[in-house]
């Protein structure tokens, strides 16, 4: 009997591979906001087209790389970030894959430009479906600028999936957001067709937040702190008179990752039992630090959601910290008085 099992080319590998990582034009958005992050950039601006069907191009000043590693970093499972397997319960990126970018250029058309700090030229590389078309010294900043151009060329199937443009640019906002909301120490620019969406200076986390979500948000703000051995809780949630029909400012991130997690949901609207009408939702902004090794946030490719360790104890933590954090917000007043 003839065998008849061939390892897939990787051209064909990536392109499944890029089935999970990059589910629309937003996963890129997230992608390339996140590699310029690990590379410490202290300015990263997102231009879109068309819902970033047309271009997403993200442009960071962080440490750009090697000729070498520009080449390399195309080739799945190639990465700086992790060496060995015990890395992976002592991470401190946002990646640690190697997968974005093969995936991305295995479905697009990709223009990467890079250049380090004690390089006079940069490095220019044009690769379309997993194949490089041209690589170039050129004149470049510090840093790396990416654009994805035609996202889906190949695939039509998966082009024609995709929403309207109002919805493909709702999800890069939602994507954009949680991504400068982790990190309010990095200014960010962000502009689709021309027009500028956002332009936020690198600040504190309440200027971050009002820098988003407008003036208003200010006042309606009341401060978490709580530190404990297991998980250290900071950030804001809404006084309760505020609470929103929709659940779309809930915001929870793990050591500065967006994360999805129904059950701390929970311990967060049950912290704001008998404050609250039902039918209406509290906005929150949580930041939560816990030990790298007591998480683990290889389940899924996107990365939104991780296993903890010990979810009843951090749920436990959670609602007392808010339930307290609410309590004084209603003493306050009274105490204002005294002043
Ligand atoms: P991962 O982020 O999981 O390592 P990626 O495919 O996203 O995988 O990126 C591969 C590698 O390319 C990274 O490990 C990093 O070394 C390099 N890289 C990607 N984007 C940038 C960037 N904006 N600046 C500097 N290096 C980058
Ligand atoms: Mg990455």
């Amino acid at each position: 009997m003839a065998d008849i099992i061939q390892l897939l080319p990787d051209h064909v590998a990536n392109q499944i591979a890029a089935g999970e990582v990059v589910q629309r034009p937003a996963s890129v958005v997230k992608e390339l906001l996140e590699n310029a992050i690990d590379a410490e950039a202290t300015n990263i601006k997102l231009i879109i087209k068309d819902a970033g069907k047309a271009l997403i191009q993200v442009i960071d000043n962080g440490k750009g790389m090697s000729t070498t590693d520009a080449r390399l970093s195309f080739e799945r499972h190639a990465t700086s970030k992790i060496k060995k397997a015990e890395d992976l319960f002592n991470l401190h990126t946002k990646g640690f894959r190697g997968e974005a970018l093969a995936s991305i250029a295995a479905i697009a058309h990709v223009v990467l430009k890079t250049k380090q700090e004690n390089q006079t030229l940069g490095t220019s590389i044009k690769i379309e479906g997993s194949t490089v078309v041209s690589q170039e010294t050129v004149s470049t900043p510090i840093g790396t600028s990416i654009a994805v151009k035609n996202l889906f060329y190949n695939i039509p199937a998966r082009r024609n999936f995709l929403k309207s443009n109002t919805i493909e640019t709702r999800h890069i906002v939602n994507e954009f957001q949680r991504v400068a909301l982790a990190h309010p120490n990095i200014s960010f620019q962000f502009y689709h067709n021309e027009s500028e969406i956002y332009n936020l200076n690198a600040g504190n986390l309440r200027q971050r937040i009002v820098a988003i979500f407008g003036k208003k948000t200010n006042e309606k703000l009341v401060p978490i702190n709580e530190s404990t051995d297991v998980v250290e809780i900071i950030g804001f949630v809404t006084k309760p008179e505020f609470a929103k029909k929709k659940r779309d400012e809930q915001f929870f991130f793990v050591n500065d990752r967006f994360i999805k997690n129904s059950y701390l949901n929970h311990a967060v609207s049950s912290a704001f039992d008998g404050l609250m009408p039902s039918g209406v939702y509290p906005t929150y902004f949580l930041y939560l630090n816990v030990p790298t090794n007591s998480i683990d946030i290889n389940i899924h490719p996107t990365k939104t959601e991780i296993k903890f360790d010990d979810e009843k104890t951090l749920y436990a933590i959670l609602r007392s910290t808010i339930k307290h954090s609410l309590g004084q917000y209603n003493v306050a007043p009274v105490l204002d008085f005294d002043r």
